[in-house]
């Protein structure tokens, strides 16, 4: 017997976490989270009464199967649906090995870009998979389908951010950006900011069938800029999924790499199952260049969060060990490595 008891929110946040973990259509998984947010947000006399009179259907957006897991929470147990997905949850790609050498993720997104939660689910989430600590990196203006940040509203997250702090410790959230390598190599954000965050992940979101020649120089100049740390998912392929398939930019590896191994940027190894980036061949061509790696989820949503088996099971195949991997270190030593202290 189980004496474990669950607020009717938490318990519907957690189903959420595990079908999407699973891949589950957003649909399904929002349907769980949007009935949280709302008894979330319901006033305390007012859910003590639904709770009394078990009419938690009577509100608007609570269907039988969101309510069967909140009456069970209210009662003081663990409702069957999630002991079933609990039950259910099959390990993702590696386990032990680099899955269980990490320390933290390097590329997440909220809602305050074009992720699905707020910052302090992501984080709390984060937590409870076990990590020390999680960078933000939302995206960055000129990525206006994303919903990218300026430069005034990354300021105002960074204040967000310090007001999260306690509440999620003793994670330790890193501030951050993904930012787009623009068609001239230049960045996304003014040097100033890049400088006061954590981590800066440089990723090519536009004009990815470039010449060769052209997208070498736009990734020499990104991994060479000073405040880079991560190069993100590098050929910006698209394998499977809802957004379809999306050949490998082409660029100069050999060049890329080795201005990556020089100027200390750790090359992303994506977690998405729909990146897969980079691909094998191009991997071992950076392991064999003497680059580090950031083994990153590049989650939207919580359940994401989950993914880093994947990328840890690619980078075991292809012969990465956890001393390549910047996310294995702990966090002081990582924010040095990052600031070139290597
Ligand atoms: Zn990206
Ligand atoms: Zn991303």
């Amino acid at each position: 017997m189980s004496t474990e008891s669950l607020d009717p929110v938490v318990a519907l946040r957690e189903v959420a976490f595990w079908l999407e973990r699973s891949r589950n259509p957003t649909r399904r998984v929002q349907a769980y989270r949007k009935a949280a947010d709302i008894i979330g947000a319901l006033p305390d006399a007012q859910r003590q009464r639904i709770a009394a009179t078990d009419d938690w259907q009577s509100l608007k957006g609570v269907g039988p199967k969101t309510a069967a897991v909140a009456r069970q929470a209210a009662g003081g147990a663990v409702p069957d649906y999630l002991l079933e997905l609990r039950e259910a949850a099959a390990p993702i790609g590696s386990v032990d090995g680099l899955r269980a050498a990490l320390r933290g993720d390097l590329h997440t997104h909220s809602n305050w870009s074009d992720g699905g939660s707020p910052i302090e689910e992501m984080m709390l989430t984060a937590r409870r998979l076990g990590h020390e600590y999680c960078a933000l990196t939302d995206h960055s203006p000129r990525l206006t389908v994303a919903n990218g940040l300026d430069a005034d509203r990354l300021r105002r997250q960074l204040d967000v951010i310090d007001e999260l702090r306690e509440q999620v410790a003793p994670l330790r959230i890193l501030t951050g950006i993904e930012v787009d390598i623009l068609a001239d190599g230049s960045l996304d954000q003014t040097d100033e900011l890049l400088d006061r965050l954590d981590i800066v992940v440089a990723s090519v979101h536009s004009s990815l069938r470039d010449d060769r020649d052209t997208m070498t120089r736009r990734m020499l100049a990104a991994v060479r800029h000073p405040t880079v740390s991560v190069l993100g998912h590098c050929t910006g392929r698209l394998v499977e999924g809802d957004r379809g398939t999306r050949p490998p930019s082409v660029f100069d590896a050999d060049a890329a790499f080795a201005a990556c191994a020089e100027a200390g940027t750790a090359v992303e190894i994506n977690s998405r199952p729909e990146r897969r980036d980079p691909p094998g061949p191009l991997l071992e061509q950076a392991l064999a260049a003497g680059c580090m790696f950031s083994i990153d989820t590049d989650a939207h949503a919580p359940g994401q969060l989950d993914w880093q088996g994947y990328g840890c099971e690619r980078a075991e195949r292809h012969g990465v060990t956890a001393d390549r991997v910047i996310n294995t270190l702990p966090a002081d030593d990582l924010l040095a490595w990052c600031a070139g202290d290597r």
